[in-house]
């Protein structure tokens, strides 16, 4: 099975995804660009037996604004590693912590908050995918 390896910023913590992600993207919420410092995040959402710390678990902070979302982070340096969804079942470890998987990024979502517009011709959801407990709705680029 394919593995990929990513760590965060200082590299005392490292993580290890294995198998094919559930779906990649792009996020365009506020949430996001609050935690993440940028205009969009990039995600990659694994399930959690597919997600391995494989080093420095004992320095990872976490902190919950909401029950949707767990976000760890190394105490070190304050990167930011991965988001747990326990609602979904699913564990987004940010692509830029994962910097050999090859991204392909499928769909835009929250894309009724973007300030970033990215006229790439994917997908661009208003909110979550009905699946995921939004509503679906296609907006323009
Ligand atoms: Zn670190
Ligand atoms: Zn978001």
């Amino acid at each position: 099975m394919t593995s990929y390896k990513g760590a965060c910023f200082c590299g005392a913590v490292e993580v290890e995804v294995s198998g094919e992600p559930t779906a990649m993207g792009y996020c365009h919420c506020r949430s996001c660009r609050s935690w993440s410092a940028s205009p969009v995040n990039a995600f990659t959402l694994w399930k959690q037996e597919q997600v391995k710390v494989t080093k420095g678990a004992e320095h990872l902070g976490a902190y919950q604004k909401t029950e949707k979302s767990d976000r760890k982070f190394c105490c070190l340096c304050g990167g930011h590693v991965l988001t747990s969804h326990p609602g979904l079942g699913l564990i987004d470890v940010y692509a830029a912590t994962i910097p050999d998987l090859p991204f392909q990024p499928q769909v835009h979502v929250n894309y009724a908050e973007t300030i970033l517009p990215m006229r790439d011709g994917l997908p661009k959801l208003k909110d979550f995918p009905a699946e995921f407990g939004g509503s679906g709705e296609v907006v323009g680029e």
